[in-house]
């Protein structure tokens, strides 16, 4: 028996659904709602497809393989019951009316999008890579003729709009437009690409493009996962204005937009937590962290493949956990993720912990400082060859709420450098042009590595003029690691043992204390916990903050609360990892030993050998005092009146005071007319500027 419906019988059917539906507390659901359209002020309705399915399971697969009728007749449905108890209301909205469907259970992988889905009803889950600016859409175009004062009109086919050939009255081929009579809608384009953790290993993401009209506009920004529920479209490409070829595209046409995994403030949001952690994982999870041995155990089961480097090991594994985000009562927050850098000489394996990190992390992704995408490391404004304007995101968008290991960090282009600084500390990224103004969030722990300048790293020189990095940048991070290629012998023999035993036998070498897909469980499962500070870990972690105080209270730099917050991030993690309610003395002590194994490497001015902060602020206490010394040499000589100092003079005085050698008396001097300090008033005679 082939229902052959009207579209009257079908507007009736759903009407029929609209107004009778129930909840389980007895509620009419949706004409309760239809009721608040227009206090709301609101064109749109949301209708659970389960619902629907429940109670009519007929139209529910009908919507799916002819949603265009079914929307149709469920935009007239709600137009007439509004016309029966808000008619004024009913007036106003008439056309902008739309019915979106949420909760549809027909999913789609995002590569599954093909030709037999067209005009079709499909959702797909993916990220949010790009959006355009808001764009008026004609939905119909009126035109009056220039003869007769005839006024018709063209409707919108797709997003093809034809123009009439000549005026249906008399004929005429000059007509205006009439924008009176139009009709235009926001309308945006879209792109969603694959989620990476949907991705199969090794294949580049697929994407699909999306357009939104109405109300959907601006619904969602680069950086956000989402359900997205709409049509499927096909379209002839068309390469120039006049050039159509025989080449077509899918894209989607959106109804609704859910979000994945919770934004706040949004009530569509369809909590799917997508590492799915059984009761059995969840028993597993506790019973490691109980051991005795735990932490000793993680951290040997993070990169086994690669030997030693156990203290980069714990750092990247508290990385991953992170802290707890703070929200103070100023309203700003205090961001809960850790930083972390690796510099070191090439061949050091920095880049496979990196690859392992975002492997194993939830929400991780390894990328290039080199940029691979136009948007590079925060994101672009770019134009689209539809000369639409595009926001599109990089990395550390993508990146939002994980973890973003970025590879050749002393590669990154300039624009991306100082954007890096507002995503490392505000965790955002802004945008301003070609008429794009957006703030994207890009709340992610950064885990970097960088090559020396010089191609090996030199340790008689100090971190910052190793590596071409802007100080300010450098601040960023929680902790800094040298990573050395050092000629030990003991050690080339064990690592090389460690290499051919996994060659030999590369199911037992290689074999982690914790089996990788646990493991990767167990960090999704501890970033959840969010473990109180304890009075005891609070006080060693101020008593070493006042003690790295007294030692620089001396120079210029002293510590900040920057460090003091760096602190109580890495003790949090170490709780957290555990799975700990509370951050304890342990926590807090192995934080510092942390820290104080980057201050060992990183930390040493080269010139003292001594640990000194000041080194990775760019001005180590041994520089702070060479400058002081300099300018007291230099007004001693230049007296009062500020006599011309001849140049000669000047270095031979340094040289005396033991602190210069000859050839470091000519570099300050330079160095300090580079810096506008004194300047050359004539020929080899120096001046106090
Ligand atoms: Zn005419």
């Amino acid at each position: 028996m082939a229902e052959q419906q009207t579209a009257a019988a079908l507007t009736d059917q759903l009407k029929e659904f609209l107004k009778a539906f129930k909840d389980r507390d007895s509620n009419y659901k949706y004409f309760d709602r239809i009721n608040n359209m227009m206090a709301l002020g609101v064109p749109w309705l949301v209708v659970d497809y389960i619902d629907l399915d429940t109670h009519y399971p007929d139209l529910a697969k009908e919507l799916t393989h002819k949603p265009d009728e079914y929307l149709g007749a469920f935009n007239e449905a709600v137009l007439f019951i509004l016309r029966e108890i808000h008619p004024d209301y009913e007036q106003e909205i008439g056309d902008k009316v739309g019915v979106r469907i949420g909760n549809y259970t027909v999913q789609k992988g995002l590569r599954e999008i093909n030709a037999d889905l067209i005009d079709k009803l499909v959702s797909v889950s993916g990220m949010v890579v790009r959006s355009s600016e808001v764009k008026p859409l004609a939905k119909k175009v009126a035109y009056r003729c220039t003869s007769c004062a005839e006024v018709f009109d063209t409707q919108l086919k797709g997003l093809i709009l034809k123009k009439p050939l000549k005026c249906p009255k008399c004929g005429e081929r000059e007509f205006d437009m009439d924008p009176e009579n139009s009709i235009f809608i926001d309308f945006q384009m879209v792109r969603l690409q694959e989620l990476p953790e949907d991705l199969p290993a090794g294949q580049l993401p697929h994407y699909v493009e999306v357009t939104v009209m109405g109300d959907l506009v601006d619904q969602c920004r680069p950086g956000d996962r989402i359900i997205l529920t709409g049509i499927v479209r096909i379209e002839q490409e068309q390469l120039a204005p006049q050039f159509k070829t025989s080449l077509f595209r899918l894209r989607m046409e959106g109804n609704n937009i859910e979000y994945l995994g919770g934004r706040a403030g949004n009530k569509d949001t369809r909590s799917v937590e997508r590492i799915a952690i059984s009761v059995e994982d969840e028993r597993q999870i506790k019973a490691i962290a109980a051991k005795p041995d735990a932490y000793e155990k993680l951290i040997a089961s993070f990169a086994p493949h690669i030997y030693g480097h156990e203290v980069i090991k714990e750092a990247i594994l508290l990385l991953i956990v992170g802290s707890v985000s703070k929200k103070l009562e100023d309203g700003s927050t205090r961001r809960g993720d850790i930083n972390v850098l690796l510099v070191g000489d090439p061949g050091t394996a920095k880049s496979e912990m990196l690859k392992f990190a975002a492997k194993i992390a939830p929400r991780g992704l390894y990328t290039s400082g080199r940029g691979t995408t136009a948007a590079g490391l925060t994101a672009a404004v770019i134009r689209d060859k539809s000369g639409i304007y595009m926001l599109e995101a990089g990395a550390v968008v993508l990146g939002d709420q994980g973890l973003v290991c970025i590879d050749e960090f002393d590669k990154i282009k300039p624009e991306d450098r100082s954007a890096l600084h507002e995503v490392m500390e505000q965790q955002t990224c802004s945008v301003a042009k070609g008429g794009i103004v957006a703030t994207l969030n890009a709340r992610t722990s950064i885990l970097s590595a960088a090559n020396p300048m010089y191609g090996k790293y030199d340790p008689y020189k100090n971190i910052t003029e190793n590596v071409n990095l802007p100080v300010p940048l450098l601040t960023r991070f929680d902790l800094i690691f040298i990573v050395r290629d050092t000629p030990e012998k003991e050690r080339d023999s064990l690592i090389a043992s460690h290499i051919l035993e996994i060659h030999r036998d590369v199911e037992h070498a290689a074999k982690p204390a914790i089996e990788i897909d646990l493991f990767s469980k167990h960090l999704a499962y501890a970033k959840q916990s969010a473990p109180t500070l304890t009075q005891e870990a609070i006080d060693i972690v101020r008593s070493y903050y006042m003690d790295m105080r007294k030692v620089e209270s001396e120079g210029m730099i002293t510590v900040t609360p920057r460090q003091l917050e760096g602190l109580v991030r890495l003790a949090t993690a170490r709780a957290r990892l555990l799975l700990k309610d509370r951050v304890d003395a342990e926590d807090a002590t192995r934080a510092i030993y942390l820290v104080d194994q980057m201050m060992r490497t990183a930390g040493v001015d080269v010139n003292t050998g001594k640990t000194d902060l000041g080194v990775l602020y760019g001005k180590p206490q041994s520089v702070v005092s060479k400058e002081k010394q300099f300018m007291e040499v230099f007004r001693g000589l230049a007296g009062t009146e500020n006599n011309d100092v001849e140049d000669k003079v000047l270095v031979d005085e340094l040289v005396k005071t033991g602190k210069f050698s000859n050839e470091e008396a000519k570099k300050y001097i330079q160095k300090f007319n580079r810096e506008g300090q004194i300047f050359e008033r004539r020929a080899g005679f120096w001046a106090k500027a």
